[in-house]
Parts: C-alpha cells; sequence; structure tokens
C-alpha cells in the first residue's frame, strides 16, 4: 500500500505535497498536478503558500504505474524458471529503479533528495523487493521495439523499406518477414505512435526566423550571400550528414544565431561565420523531439519501447559528426538517415522537417526536407550578417 488513504489523506490531515515547479517532467507533472483555492506547505522547500501542487501520494503512484510497465519483482512466481528454480537475472533495489526512471524528473536543486523520497515509497509499497528488467523475462520475439532491433537491420540487412507488404499471388509465404518489411512494420509503428499518440507534430507559423551560414576565411569570401549561397548546397554537393546521406540535399538550420554557428564551427576552423535569417513564407509542419518523451506518457510496455527509441533517436541526432571518417558515414549515419526518410516520404502526417535538440547549446536545431529549389519557394532571406567566431579550448574532465 501506498502511504495515506485514496485522497493523499494522512488521518484526516492534510496531504503531503510538493511544490509542482520542483517537478520539470512536463507530461508527469500534467499527471498530478493539483490547482487549489487552498494553500499548501511543500515538504520540501516549507513552502507555505504553495497552491499549484503535487501530493506525493499521487506522485508515488504515477511512477510506480510507470514502474511496473518496465519492471518486474524480481521473486515474482511468474518470473521463476518453469523447472522451480530460483530467478536467475539481473536484481535492482528500489532505489535502483527509481534513479534510472525518474532521474530527469525533478528540478536539480532537489533531485537528490525527491530520489530518495521516491525510492523509500516505493521499497515501502514493494515491501522491500527487488526489482527486474521486464525484458529479461518476456518473449523476446515480441520485443521488436528493442532499439538495437533497428539498427541492427539497417547496418546489416537492409537499407530498403517496404511500406506495405502486397499480397503475394503466387509463390510460397514466407514464416518470416523480409528484412525490408519488418523494418517497414517497425518504422510505421514508431512514426505513427510519435504523430499520434504523442502529438509531436507541430506547426511552425509563417514569420519564424531561423538561421543558418557558412564560415569563411574572409569577409568577402561569399559575395554577394545570397540565398542559393547560404542555403543548402546541391545535391551533388551535399555530403554525408546524421539525417540525409551524400548527394541528398536537406536544410539544416537553428532557432538562434549562436546555435547555428556553434554546430558549423564544430567542423571547421576558419575564424569568421556568414550568417543568414530565413524566415518562412508560409506555415511548415515538424515532428518536433526536443519536447522531451517522456516515459510517463505510456500505457504499456510497448509504449516505453517506442518512446525510449523515439529518445535515442533524437540524442543520435544530436549527437556531433566526426569529420573525415568514411566508414562511420556510411554504416553509422544510416540508422537516422533511414528513420529521416521514412518521415520524410512515408508517414501519415505529411510534414516538413524534425526538430531535435543541439548538442552544443541545447538549443532547437531543424533539418528541412528542402533542396536548393524548396528552399527559395519557403523562406526567404531577410537579414545576413558577419561573425567572429571564438572557439574554446576549455577542458572538462570526463564522468567515469
Ligand atoms: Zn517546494
Amino acid at each position: 500500500m501506498l502511504p495515506g488513504d485514496e485522497n493523499g489523506a494522512v488521518n484526516g490531515a492534510d496531504p503531503q505535497v510538493l511544490c509542482a515547479d520542483h517537478i520539470v517532467d512536463v507530461d508527469l507533472k500534467s499527471i498530478v498536478l493539483v490547482m487549489n483555492d487552498k494553500k499548501y506547505e511543500c515538504e520540501l522547500c516549507g513552502k507555505a503558500d504553495a497552491v499549484e501542487v503535487a501530493p506525493l501520494s499521487e506522485l508515488f503512484e504515477a511512477i510506480l504505474q510507470t514502474l511496473n510497465f518496465i519492471y518486474g519483482t524480481s521473486d515474482d512466481e511468474l518470473l521463476r524458471e518453469n523447472e522451480g528454480g530460483n530467478y536467475h537475472g539481473p536484481d535492482m533495489t528500489a532505489a535502483d529503479v527509481v534513479r534510472v526512471l525518474c532521474g530527469q524528473v525533478f528540478s536539480d536543486d532537489v533531485s537528490a533528495l525527491c530520489l530518495d523520497i521516491v525510492a523509500n515509497a516505493i521499497e515501502n509499497a514493494t515491501n522491500g523487493k527487488l526489482f527486474t528488467n521486464l525484458p529479461a523475462l518476456l518473449d523476446t520475439a515480441d520485443l521488436v521495439w528493442k532499439r538495437d532491433k533497428l539498427t541492427e537491420l539497417v547496418k546489416e540487412e537492409s537499407r530498403f523499406v517496404i511500406v506495405q507488404q502486397l499480397q503475394a499471388s503466387i509463390g510460397p509465404v514466407s514464416r518470416t518477414p523480409s528484412p525490408p518489411v519488418l523494418l517497414g512494420r517497425l518504422l510505421g509503428e514508431l512514426v505513427s505512435f510519435g504523430e499520434h499518440h504523442l502529438n509531436l507534430v507541430k506547426q511552425l507559423p509563417e514569420g519564424t526566423e531561423v538561421y543558418r551560414g557558412r564560415l569563411v576565411n574572409r569577409r568577402d569570401e561569399i559575395d554577394p550571400p545570397t540565398i542559393e549561397k547560404l542555403g543548402p548546397p546541391l545535391g551533388r554537393h551535399a555530403a554525408a550528414n546524421r539525417m540525409s546521406p551524400a548527394g541528398i540535399s536537406m536544410f539544416y538550420a537553428a532557432e538562434d544565431v549562436q546555435t547555428a554557428i556553434a554546430e558549423i564551427a564544430s567542423h571547421d576552423i576558419k575564424p569568421m561565420a556568414m550568417m543568414g535569417t530565413f524566415q518562412l513564407k508560409k506555415v511548415l509542419w515538424v515532428l518536433d523531439l526536443t519536447q522531451g518523451v517522456s516515459p510517463f506518457r505510456a500505457r504499456s510496455y510497448e509504449d516505453i519501447l517506442k518512446i525510449y527509441f523515439l529518445q535515442h533517436f533524437e540524442e543520435a541526432l544530436a549527437a556531433p559528426t566526426i569529420p573525415d571518417s568514411a566508414s562511420h558515414d556510411q554504416i553509422d549515419y544510416a540508422p537516422t538517415q533511414i528513420v529521416t526518410e521514412y518521415i520524410r516520404w512515408a508517414s501519415e502526417t505529411p510534414v516538413d522537417g524534425i526538430a531535435f535538440r543541439s548538442s552544443q547549446t541545447s538549443c532547437k536545431n531543424y533539418v528541412f526536407f528542402a533542396g536548393p529549389e524548396k528552399t527559395k519557394e519557403d523562406f526567404d532571406l531577410t537579414e545576413v550578417a558577419l561573425y567572429d567566431v571564438y572557439r574554446s579550448a576549455e577542458g572538462r574532465k570526463r564522468e567515469a
């Protein structure tokens, strides 16, 4: 049992609450948020007139529910091997699983304390049992969502995706789907989940400004700096990137000029940047992965796997590209390129691009599915400015 009765009250007293602001996971916050006329005292910071609060009992319940999609208790009868032996698998304490699931849930200043409070509550609610990952226990044949599966298929089996399997009129029916068919299914379910369940497709209004540019050695190197010269290259000049293979031109940009400079400056050493402001001439739609895809939106274990896949996909998009690594370009970028092409050509809701977080500044990056011609149709170049580029040689010790 969780502490408190179903209204969260203990012995008729006020329920124990946190200020809602201590929760930074937007989805979890929306599940547990209560707004009152009454004022409450926060268990954490002691603020006495909190109005937007999260009752602790509801917070514990929401976390435990999601936790149950991912973990089982490892001494559960179901989890024992059939022949009566004890379960031999990875064991995790309540503190372990809470750290994994809730590491990004609370604001930094209170995170450690909150994780302790939640871990204690979960430990009480589950009588101190140990947890184990469900994938270790379930039939792995159904776990096609394991993110490694798609990566493995793309890297080692097929770059060809069959979006709908055609009914074969003659010939034997193959029992196992071929890699292109399997890829089509995986991508179809994944993208549909992102669009419909998570509502990740967002509108960019007409007039929105994004930034992109080129590094230069001299101020007159790009003269005049036109939309053709600052926009995406012609296909034959387009280099391989995380989202686009060599030869397919896409429009990479950022929501602010400093992010755009940081992104291009990580590839080259030229001292200046000629930056363009590109303004949208019409509404565009993007699959926005930057809002955070929280596991607390899941309603099943399969949802959890899809959410983790999308998180991993965004991390892969944001990871810095490594110059001069031809074989990496070919193989390591293939999975993100295939997912991007699927989103571009085959998603149910047509989208014009993808938004993801920059690893350089944490602001928003965009890739628009536009080569030079479409860029001129969709954008105006409204301003051009020259920047000196400062690079830091600051070192930061790696975490072990
Ligand atoms: Zn507080």
